[in-house]
């Protein structure tokens, strides 16, 4: 920090909910901060702590230490991902990250390493002369050839440079199915590693958006009728460096492992939409028809099933989860996940045959014989399915599984109190 003049230490965490949060401190603070002194009133974040147990410390990983090259370069400005701890010094549990590492223990015990490449997908609004987002997406000119310039493309490619000078490794990017979605990936990673980094990457998008007058969101789906966003979660596990996944001889050149992780993939795919999925908005982007899964199915290429085994084998076999969203918090997904595939693999859930025809297509006879069930189709739904889903609690630990359902069964109750615009459109003149 001395030898890059940083004034600014930025020390981050994200609440349940999969909120970005930061507190600055500056290079005289270090010390403490790092000792796990730095106390905050964990009271007032979102599903954290209550008011006479309020005192938490932010304790951070100086591993994700990045300079942000979007400061000024002249009294910069740092960050590092914290963990949360009580003022006794053992961790919180209802810290999500601190939670993930709990789980990518048990991983460790069997001796795995999880691994996850996700794909992140998002849209570019523009802004207000108040810097305030309209509901104009900033590529509609594109549409006509004359269109002087791209400023999305001119934002994605900033964006991509700035995330390559905070160490990540861009596998690609490329505008999106969407008029105003774009989509940047990065390579695969540990597990914890990759959620951090996923983490970054929404800070990254955000603040470079900004700069170029574009508002970025990673809201599901803000248009009906266009694609929405999603986080594919690609994942493996390695042993002794090798991808477990992947045998020559297997069906699909798949191990059985994978076959079984896959298996506890879809025996929990209901108990864990919440966690994946976990706004109102959400629900709008799961319907047929738009590369969004519906069904609890597994295919080998089909775009339209709940997991996917992309065509790429060896060190690269994956399985990759379709559903999560872009909002979705890493570390609480990526616990379930994990936990699901590890059930799947102990107790050797093998899945049912692969769904290699598009599920939006299906006749209802079709989809008796395939024996096809969906995913929960709201919010509410998908809190009723992680209740009967006890590995659910299991993954994410008691404290983040309880606040979590009562937060989003408040979000839900103030939805439905609402009247709709579709509604008023509908009935108001025919009834
Ligand atoms: N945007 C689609 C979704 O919501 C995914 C499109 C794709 O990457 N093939 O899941
Ligand atoms: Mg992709
Ligand atoms: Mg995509
Ligand atoms: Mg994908």
């Amino acid at each position: 920090m001395e030898e890059k003049g940083i004034e600014f230490i930025r020390l981050q965490f994200i609440d349940i909910f999969g909120v970005l949060k930061s507190m600055n401190i500056t290079p005289d603070e270090l010390d403490e901060a790092l000792d796990g002194k730095l106390m905050f009133d964990g009271s007032s974040i979102d599903g954290f702590a209550r008011i006479n147990e309020s005192d938490k410390c932010l304790v951070p990983d100086p591993d994700t230490f990045q300079i942000m090259p979007w400061r000024p370069t002249e009294k910069g400005v740092a960050r590092m991902i914290c963990d949360v701890h009580n003022p006794d010094g053992t961790p919180f549990e209802g810290c999500p990250r601190w939670n993930f590492k709990r789980v990518l223990r048990e991983a460790t015990d069997m001796g795995y390493e999880f691994n996850v490449g996700p794909e992140g997908e998002f849209f570019l609004f523009h802004t207000d002369d108040k810097g305030r987002p309209t509901l104009e997406i900033h590529d509609k000119a594109g549409y006509f050839d004359l269109a002087p310039i791209d400023y999305g493309e001119d934002a994605r490619r900033d964006i991509v440079l700035t995330m390559k000078q905070m160490g990540f490794r861009i596998e690609a990017s490329h505008h999106e199915v969407a008029p105003g979605q774009h989509e940047i990936d990065f390579k695969y990673d540990e597990a914890l590693k990759t959620a951090d980094k996923w983490v970054t990457f929404r800070d990254v998008v955000k603040n470079i958006a900004k700069n170029h007058c574009l508002y970025a969101t990673f809201m599901p789906k803000p248009f009906a009728g266009e694609n929405g966003s999603a986080m594919h979660c690609n994942q493996s596990l390695f042993k002794n460096g090798e991808n477990i996944f992947h045998d020559p001889n297997g069906d699909y050149e798949l191990s059985e492992t994978a076959l079984y992780y896959v298996g506890g993939l879809l025996r929990h795919a209901k108990g864990m939409t919440a966690i994946a999925n976990p706004i109102i908005n959400s629900y709008k982007r799961l319907r047929p028809g738009y590369e969004a899964p519906i069904n609890i199915a597994w295919s080998n290429s089909n775009r339209s099933t709940l997991i996917r085994i992309p065509g790429r084998r060896g060190k690269a076999t994956r399985v990759e989860l379709r559903s999560p969203d872009p909002v979705a918090n890493p570390y609480l997904i990526f616990s379930v996940m994990l936990k699901a595939g590890l059930e799947g693999i102990k107790n050797q859930i093998t899945p049912p045959p692969s769904v290699e025809e598009d599920v939006y297509c299906l006749t209802a006879k079709q989809r008796a014989d395939l024996d096809l069930t969906y995913l929960p189709r709201d919010l509410y739904a998908a809190l009723k399915e992680m209740e009967n889903d006890p590995l659910v609690e299991e993954a994410i630990g008691s404290h983040c599984y309880n606040r979590f359902l009562e937060g989003k069964y408040k979000e839900w109750n103030e939805y439905a109190e609402q009247v709709h615009r579709w509604e008023m459109d509908t009935y108001l003149r025919k009834y």
